[in-house]
């Protein structure tokens, strides 16, 4: 782990991410939170308290952006390349499929969401996927949760924008019961081509 700017990065290469993450998947291990923290998020949790106690609370911080990799050289400890929610997703997605477990989206408006689950199922036949828009209201949050848990995924993908996908993750996470779990931005909508 290097701090940077007080969040604490994992210094984990890409390889060793997913082989730790395809394992939780596979053993059905207690849940994992990944944030990939960009830039970004790292100068609004300078000023925002929340948003540095989610980062805190997350079992693994990667680096999702070359500045942190490079300013890492001067913290003593060098973190070695970018890792990225998009490589992560795909990377976890192929180890799904290979091994018969579950994949849940969550997030990008209702249209954007069912061409990515189309498009994930042709590129990976035997994949089981579901999905839902991230356009719900708190009310219906608890519907939402229970929509995710009676699915069973191994792996969840949270795109709702930062911070509102790292606060569902950790409000959620023990009923959710996916063995990992990752905030990914506008990702769902990449995959929607
Ligand atoms: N999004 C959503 N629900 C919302 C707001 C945003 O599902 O209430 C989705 C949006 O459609 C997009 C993703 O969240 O797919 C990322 O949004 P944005 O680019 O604003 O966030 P960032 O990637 O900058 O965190």
């Amino acid at each position: 782990m290097v701090n940077i700017l007080g969040v604490p990065f994992s210094t984990s290469s890409f390889a060793e991410t997913i082989d730790r993450l395809k394992r939780a998947m596979t053993e059905g291990a207690a849940p994992h939170h990944i944030i990939t923290a960009n830039p970004e998020i790292i100068m609004i949790a300078q000023e925002d308290q929340t948003v540095m106690r989610l980062l805190h609370q997350a079992d693994i911080v990667t680096p999702d952006g070359i500045g942190a990799v490079w300013a890492s050289q001067y913290y003593g400890t060098k973190l070695r390349e970018r890792v990225t929610g998009a490589e992560l997703s795909e990377a976890l997605i192929a180890h799904a499929e290979q091994s018969g477990l579950g994949v849940f989206l969550l997030g990008a408006t209702p249209a954007s969401n069912r061409l990515a689950l189309e498009r994930l199922q042709q590129k990976h036949p035997d994949l089981r996927i579901a999905g839902r828009d991230g356009y719900f209201q708190e009310e219906q949050t608890a519907e939402v949760v229970e929509e995710i848990r009676s699915f069973g995924p191994s792996l969840l993908l949270v795109g709702l924008g930062m911070p509102r996908q790292e606060l569902f993750i950790s409000d959620h996470k023990a009923e959710l019961g996916a063995a990992v779990m990752i905030g990914i931005g506008g990702v769902i909508d990449i995959f929607a081509g």
